[in-house]
This record gives structure tokens, C-alpha cells and sequence, in this order.
């Protein structure tokens, strides 16, 4: 099926959400859509007093208590309504997406969108099953724990996976009661606008979801305000030790870190279906061109398997097809910006000159003449004192390290910053039930890479990879903190 479009065709519009209203106001921040390189419409950049606009307007949203203090039931009706409306305007919303991010139309349309409408009707079914607690008691008195929204909550969202971001920011924190001030990354402005105004059709209180545009200032800006409770942040882990500084220095609040990762493919020895590996890794590393945060970018394997899994994947990887986003057939996106593209380079030339060697690809595509496409490279003899090993490239590139002892590789996986996520190849139900207590990270799969359809699984790292719950149920109480209540009577 061709979901193919010409991307000049399509309205994007940049603008604050505040109060129900379109805002303009603030300097402008060009903005370059990745396929092309092409210049789209120019972001305002929220100052203070805007950021102090959208935190005021959630705040009074609040404190008025329209939409806290609805029955949970009337909550989940109007986020129900907004999960339709996704549905309904899922082709225009993908056009979107796909006319100024990296995520390919095809993949936003039969994945990301469904997954975004998905999540929300997972928290509005929660909506009305938030339970408090007697603790205790006796004839003249009794404790109740109360769960409670905070209030107002920052959610800071990075370039990769807009739509799910949006969302995953959002829902949670909305179907408890608290407001929301929302931030996309300046590089993924659009989409943000354009589901918080779904929301309003929805019947979502003006106020309760406001969207705020800037960069890292405007960022920071939010994560100070004094009225803002609680902030939900997902972005590098240097970016998360900023907010955390700047949430700590403004009232200690409390934050929860969805950062980067640097996660280990480990293959044992006993593997048998090397092909299924072999889609797995590839799709581990390849996936939106390597800038998802859980890439498997760390390929572990035993040396008598190395080779023939190496060919394998290189032979997944050519089939990888580098074409904009508002093609179908697009399987290997651009890199987000011109400068991450550079950054890339810089890493790798780097990692090269520390002394490790190319196995496949290296650089830039040079069959694509705009945007920066990477080919899918594949690093061997990657120093551990190298940025190849210690830092994130956030590109399609996998590091190839060998052992002979199984004990070795197991140890291999565990990284000295990172641990958001890990993957295990084996045959062994033994082994495949008792290695992930071995391997530092928030989430392990077993025989795959990657994040299943669902919503009720929490994800979120450990370490320098972030700290808090996305999604599930720790995920939606992680918006609610618990107020103890004595009741002293007769
Ligand atoms: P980034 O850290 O550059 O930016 C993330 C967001 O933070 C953006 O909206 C940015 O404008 C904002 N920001 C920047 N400086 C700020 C400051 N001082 N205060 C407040 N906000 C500030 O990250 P990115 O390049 O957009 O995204 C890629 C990174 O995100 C990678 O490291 C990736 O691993 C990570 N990530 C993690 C997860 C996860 O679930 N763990 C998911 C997706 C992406």
C-alpha cells in the first residue's frame, strides 16, 4: 500500500498552546525538515513570561477544579473522545509527522499513531480505578491514604517518537486530574499543537493541556517556574542532569528521566535460529536509523558466531532503503539535524583514530543529494576508553565485541553510564530466566530487541539511563503522590 505525498503540500503550523489558544508571540527559531533539509515553518521561541502564560493558565486549570475534580468516569469519556479523534485524523497527522521528523508515513500511520491512540485509551480506563488505602485504625481514629494529582506537570519531550512522546507525557498525567504544560522538541514542533487541540474537541478543559514552544532555555524556563509540581523529562542524560539541577535549585521537585542508552545485544553460544538473530540485531540498530533510545548498539557475540552473524545482518542491512519520510518505502530515515549528522561524523572519526576499525558502511550516503541519510555501519575494536564505546551516536551504528567465555560476554553488557535496556539471544530456558538478573537494566529482552505493542509494561532505565517509570500502571502513578489523612472521631 503507497502512503507516498508531497510533503509542500502540507500545513504546518508553529505555534504555543495556551489557554485553548493559538499564541504566536516570541522571537522565531527556524526549524529543517531531515528528508530535504528544507526550511518549514519557523517556531516561537517561549520566553518567560510565555512559559509563565502556560504554567498560570494549567495552574488556574487546576485550581478550578473542572477537570481534577470530574468523576474519573466523565475524565476517561473526553480521553476516550480524543483517542478517536487520533484515529479519525490519523492520515493527516502522519503527513505531518512524517513532512518535518524522521519517522517514515507508513511506520506513523500502521504503528506510532495506533500506539499514541493505543496508550491513551490504556489510561483512561485507569481513570476511574486510582484506589487509596486505610492503613490503620482504631475506635477513636482512622488513616487514610489519599493518591492525589500534583498539579501541574512539565513534560519535555525529545525529537525522536514525537507522536508516542506527546502522548506518553500527557495521558498518564491527565487521567489522574493534574494540568499539563507540554514541550516538543524544537526539532519536532508540529504534532504537539495538533493533538492538544484534538484534546479540546475532546472536551479537555481549556487550560489542562497547554503546548509551549522553544528550546533548551525555554526548557528550562518551565522546569523553574515555581508553580510547576512535577516534571516528566525524556532526552539525553546530560539535557536530564540539567533538569534535574534546575528542579532541584527551584523547590526541589521531583522529576522522573527517561534518558539515552547505549543497550548490549549479548548472543550466546547455544543460539540455533541465526536468522532470527539476525532480523532482531538489525533491527535493534536500525530502527529509525539508530535514534531510538533503546537501539541494541552493542552487539556481544561469541566468537565461532561472529562472522556468519555478521553476514547475515550486513545482508538485512543493505536491503535498508534511505528515502525521505513521506515515501512508503522509506526504511533507513534521515538523521534529525544537519548537526547531529556532524556530530555523528566527529564520534566516529574519533572512535576511528582511537583504533577502531570499519567492518561496513562509515559515513554518510552519498547516493541521497539533501537531508543527512547514514549508511549502516557496522565497528569492531571499539576501545573502552573511546566516545564510540562511552557516548551515545544516536545512528545506525553497531559496535562488534567477541568473546570466548560466556562469563565475559555477560559481564561485557553491563555498561559503566548506561542501562536502559538489554537483549539476550539463547535457546536455554535456564539461562534465558536466570541471565537478566545479571544484566544492568530497566528492561531485558529475551529473543528480540525491542518494545512490544503494549502499554501496560513500565519502561524507564537504570544508572546514567534515567530513573521513574513510563507507562503501566508505575507509569500513571508516578503522577500521583499519596496524601495521608487522620480522621480523629469518636
Ligand atoms: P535533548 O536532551 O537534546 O532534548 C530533549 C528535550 O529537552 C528537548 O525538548 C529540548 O528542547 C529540551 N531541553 C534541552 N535543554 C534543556 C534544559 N536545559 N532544560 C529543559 N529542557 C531542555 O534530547 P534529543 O536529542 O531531543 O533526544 C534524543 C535523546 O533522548 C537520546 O539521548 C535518547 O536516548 C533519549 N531518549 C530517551 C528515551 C527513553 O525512554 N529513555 C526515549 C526517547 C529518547
Amino acid at each position: 500500500m503507497t502512503y507516498d505525498f508531497d510533503p509542500n503540500f502540507i500545513e504546518l503550523v508553529a505555534a504555543h498552546l495556551i489557554d485553548g489558544a493559538r499564541v504566536f508571540d516570541g522571537e522565531k527559531l527556524p526549524v529543517f525538515r531531515p528528508s530535504d533539509g528544507f526550511e518549514t515553518a519557523p517556531i516561537p521561541i517561549a520566553n518567560e513570561e510565555i512559559v509563565d502564560r502556560a504554567v498560570t493558565s494549567a495552574h488556574r486549570a487546576f485550581t478550578t477544579g473542572e477537570w481534577r475534580n470530574a468523576s474519573p468516569l466523565d475524565r476517561a469519556a473526553v480521553l476516550h473522545r480524543w483517542a478517536a479523534l487520533i484515529d479519525e485524523n490519523r492520515e493527516r497527522i502522519a503527513r505531518i509527522e512524517a513532512a518535518s521528523t524522521t519517522r517514515p508515513v507508513a511506520d506513523l500511520i500502521n504503528r506510532d499513531l495506533v500506539r499514541a491512540s493505543g496508550a491513551l485509551r490504556f489510561f483512561a480506563e485507569w481513570a476511574d480505578k486510582i484506589e487509596g488505602k486505610i492503613i490503620a485504625g482504631n475506635n477513636s481514629a482512622t488513616s487514610m491514604v489519599r493518591p492525589e494529582p500534583y498539579g501541574v506537570i512539565a513534560g519535555i519531550a525529545p525529537f525522536n517518537f514525537p507522536a508516542i512522546n506527546a502522548i506518553w507525557k500527557s495521558a498518564p498525567a491527565l487521567a489522574v486530574g493534574n494540568s499539563v504544560v507540554l514541550k516538543p522538541s524544537e526539532l519536532t514542533p508540529y504534532s504537539a499543537l495538533v493533538f492538544a487541540e484534538l484534546a479540546l474537541e475532546a472536551g479537555l478543559p481549556k487550560g489542562v493541556l497547554n503546548v509551549m514552544q522553544g528550546a533548551g532555555p525555554s526548557g528550562s524556563h518551565l522546569v523553574r517556574h515555581p508553580l510547576v509540581r512535577k516534571i516528566t523529562f525524556t532526552g539525553s542524560s546530560a539535557t536530564g542532569a540539567r533538569v534535574m539541577a534546575d528542579a532541584a535549585a527551584t523547590g526541589t521537585k521531583p522529576v522522573t528521566l527517561e534518558l539515552g542508552g547505549k543497550s548490549p545485544q549479548l548472543v550466546l553460544k547455544d543460539v540455533t535460529d541465526m536468522d532470527a538473530v539476525a532480523t532482531n540485531v538489525a533491527n535493534g540498530f536500525l530502527a529509525n536509523s539508530g535514534q531510538v533510545c533503546t537501539a541494541g548498539t552493542r552487539l556481544i557475540v561469541p566468537s565461532s558466531k561472529s562472522e556468519d552473524l555478521l553476514e547475515r545482518v550486513m545482508k538485512i542491512a543493505a536491503g535498508r532503503k534511505a528515502a525521505p519520510t513521506w515515501k512508503s518505502d522509506c526504511t533507513l530515515p534521515p538523521i534529525i539535524s544537519e548537526k547531529q549528522a556532524k556530530r555523528i561524523d566527529d564520534m566516529l572519526a574519533q572512535t576511528l583514530a582511537d583504533g577502531a576499525e570499519i567492518i561496513c558502511g562509515g559515513g554518510r550516503d552519498a547516493s541521497m543529494n539533501s537531508g543527512a541519510y547514514y549508511q549502516p555501519t557496522i565497528l569492531r575494536n571499539v576501545p573502552e576508553t573511546s566516545t564510540g564505546f562511552r557516548d551515545e551516536f544516536f545512528g545506525p551504528i553497531l559496535s562488534v565485541y567477541e568473546y570466548e567465555d560466556e562469563a565475559d560476554g555477560i559481564a561485557m553488557t553491563n555498561h559503566p553510564s548506561y542501562a536502559l535496556a538489554a537483549s539476550v539471544y539463547t535457546d536455554d530456558f535456564n539461562k534465558a530466566m536466570r541471565l537478566p538478573s545479571q544484566i544492568e537494566a530497566g528492561t531485558v529482552w529475551v529473543n528480540a530487541h525491542g518494545r512490544q505493542p503494549d502499554y501496560a509494561t513500565p519502561q524507564g532505565g537504570f544508572n546514567g539511563s534515567g530513573f521513574g517509570k513510563e507507562m503501566g500502571r508505575s507509569g500513571l502513578e508516578s503522577f500521583l503522590r499519596f496524601k495521608n489523612v487522620w480522621l480523629h472521631h469518636g
